[in-house]
């Protein structure tokens, strides 16, 4: 349910919108099959209305000849409306295809232009002042035996990896904490499925085929691997209506994540930054409208609470309208202090989709009280059903969350500290130690 109506009345301003984002849509050619298909939907309900006015005609009485001029004509009509109908379905496929890429509209105060527009709008720590030659993650690895990623060049390609002794506990135990902290919070925790229909992922404001996609498609069968949990909990409630005292939905879900990285080269690929598959765990809400602005606030004060606890140096970004994902209205990003690599590295994306994903995956609910402004509707006890927001953010990409933690908290014997909060979570393991 694109609201293609409202997309047509507010041309210049998507059209403003699509070239401050970045994006390839194409608003002519969607407002072109757009009309086209208006005109066949005007003609096929014309065909209709004439088709049942030969039906009624023909409950009468009537002689032999008119009769049968009446049924030649109830099937010609009957053919032109097959013809018609056909031609609808292709119109309409052809529009969700191409509207695929018109991208949400943009809170307005997002900064428009690049990357490099993005606003700051929190600093928590300063990056730690080393008193002895540090070693980034692939060396600490090495020498603590956490990683092989030559095996698994071999045994998978490129960008994947195996874990080994502590960082396995290390995954489990990120990935454990996490989701506890989140769930005291009020969230209910899934694992999802990793495999799903490319019409969720494209339903979602992802692109599950062309040149450059991030997603991985399963040859002959109509599944993708997800690049995000993002995907199967926006699914949860496809096609369907919720009722108000629900809202707001908040779950918190672990999956394994499958990118291609496309395009990807040049970009800093060494060891965990920018691989193949890796576990995140992730943030979803549905709510009203009206408190869309709040959860976004919300889900950000829960990712700076975490990273905080860990003990990291981290800034909070308001990103540029070039640089969000069709699906986002808005997006803020965390960028953590990542001293082997010797920069700022992106650790979670928290983003406000508004109605993108609800409208494409059907998911409404019911208010309690009327909220039409038609006299009628208030009046009766029928209440239109809204749109619900969607958003999502990341608690724990755990491969960046790897690198942060064992740049951060190395020491000169070549050991990493485990940050206190996550001892528990790790069989009460409080050092990474040189075997
Ligand atoms: P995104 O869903 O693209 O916003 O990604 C969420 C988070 O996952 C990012 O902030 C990164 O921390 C992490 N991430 C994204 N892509 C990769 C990758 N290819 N390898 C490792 N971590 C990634």
């Amino acid at each position: 349910a694109i609201d293609f109506k409202w997309i047509r009345d507010n041309k210049d301003a998507v059209a403003l919108n699509i070239k401050n984002r970045n994006s390839n849509a194409n608003l002519e050619l969607v407002l072109e099959i757009y009309e086209k298909m208006l005109a066949v939907q005007k003609e096929v309900e014309r065909l209709r209305g004439e088709r049942n006015a030969v039906a009624n005609k023909m409950k009468g009485k009537l002689e032999p000849s008119e009769r049968q001029k009446l049924i030649e004509e109830g099937k010609n009509l009957r053919d032109g409306l097959i013809m018609l109908e056909e031609d609808l379905l292709k119109l309409s496929d052809e529009l969700q295809q191409e509207a695929q890429f018109i991208p949400n509209m943009t809170h307005p105060d997002v900064p428009i232009g690049e990357e490099d527009r993005s606003i700051v709008r929190k600093m928590v720590g300063c990056p730690r002042e080393f008193s002895f030659p540090i070693k980034d993650h692939l060396q600490l690895g090495k020498e603590l035996d956490l990683f092989d990623f030559d095996a698994a060049a071999e045994v998978s390609g490129s960008k994947f990896y195996y874990l080994k002794n502590e960082a396995v506990m290390l995954e489990i135990g990120l990935i454990n904490w996490t989701l506890s902290e989140v769930m005291k919070r009020g969230f209910t925790p899934l694992i999802t499925p990793e495999l799903v229909r490319s019409s969720v992922v494209e339903k979602c404001g992802f692109q599950p085929r062309g040149d450059n996609t991030q997603v991985y498609s399963v040859e002959e069968s109509d599944q993708c691997l997800i690049g995000t949990a993002e995907i199967p909990v926006g699914g949860i409630h496809m096609d369907s209506i919720l009722v108000e005292s629900m809202l707001p939905l908040k779950y918190v879900a672990f999956s394994h994540c499958f990118r291609t990285e496309a395009g990807a080269a040049g970009a800093a690929t060494r060891g965990l930054y920018r691989v193949h598959q890796f576990s995140k765990v992730e943030m979803f809400i549905l709510c009203q409208p009206e408190e869309s602005e709040s959860h976004h606030e919300e889900l950000i004060k829960i990712e700076e609470e975490l990273f905080s606890s860990l003990g990291l140096h981290y800034k909070t970004i308001d990103m540029a309208s070039g640089d969000l994902g069709a699906p986002a209205y808005r997006k803020f990003d965390v960028e953590a202090w990542m001293p082997g690599l010797g920069r700022y590295g992106e650790i979670s994306s928290a983003s406000n989709c508004t109605d993108y994903q609800s409208r494409r995956l059907g998911i409404r609910y019911r208010p309690s009280e009327p909220t039409s402004t038609n006299p009628k509707m208030v009046k009766g006890k029928f209440t239109p059903t809204r749109f619900v927001h969607t958003l999502n953010a990341t608690a724990c990409a755990v491969p960046r969350m790897m690198i942060c933690l064992l740049e951060n908290y190395q020491q000169e014997d070549g050991s990493v500290i485990i940050p206190e909060p996550l001892r528990p979570f790790m069989g009460g393991l409080g050092l990474i130690a040189p075997k």
